[in-house]
């Protein structure tokens, strides 16, 4: 897509910090972070919202939150069990869809959060 901020990304014309890529993914830190980890993950094709997501892209789907925990692990903020079994530290999955979803870049992304609380506008 012309002048999609994401599709430059996901093409190198817009420089991102990358975290992972793949064929079919590009995952890279968000440029204003709200929480001490904020990623975000575009697949490569443009996908303007999810509504646009056809059944063939439910795999492709999958595999963006199928990333999210090893992205976390990663960067540190994977959930880790206790002694006792009670679960400590966690992230946040997030996709936002149109205007009242708080949707703001129109190409597919996820948004990873995590790291120490308090964070930016969120619950
Ligand atoms: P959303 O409101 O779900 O559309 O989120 C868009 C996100 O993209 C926001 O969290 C922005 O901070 C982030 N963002 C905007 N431009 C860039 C950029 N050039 N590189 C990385 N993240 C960006
Ligand atoms: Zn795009």
């Amino acid at each position: 897509m012309d002048n999609c901020l994401f599709c430059k990304i996901a093409a190198k014309q817009v420089p991102a910090s990358v975290v992972y890529e793949d064929d079919e993914l590009l995952a890279f830190k968000d440029i204003n972070p709200a929480a001490p980890v904020h990623l975000l993950v575009i697949p490569k094709k443009h996908i303007a919202t999810l509504t646009e997501a056809q059944p063939e892209d439910t795999v492709l789907l999958g595999k963006m939150l199928a990333l999210a925990p090893k992205l976390a692990e990663e960067h540190g903020v994977s959930v880790v069990y206790g002694n006792d079994g009670s679960p400590t530290r966690g992230y946040k999955t997030l996709v936002n869809s149109g205007p009242d979803g708080g949707q703001v870049i129109y190409h597919l992304h996820m948004h990873i959060y995590g790291g120490p609380r308090p964070w930016r506008g969120m619950h």
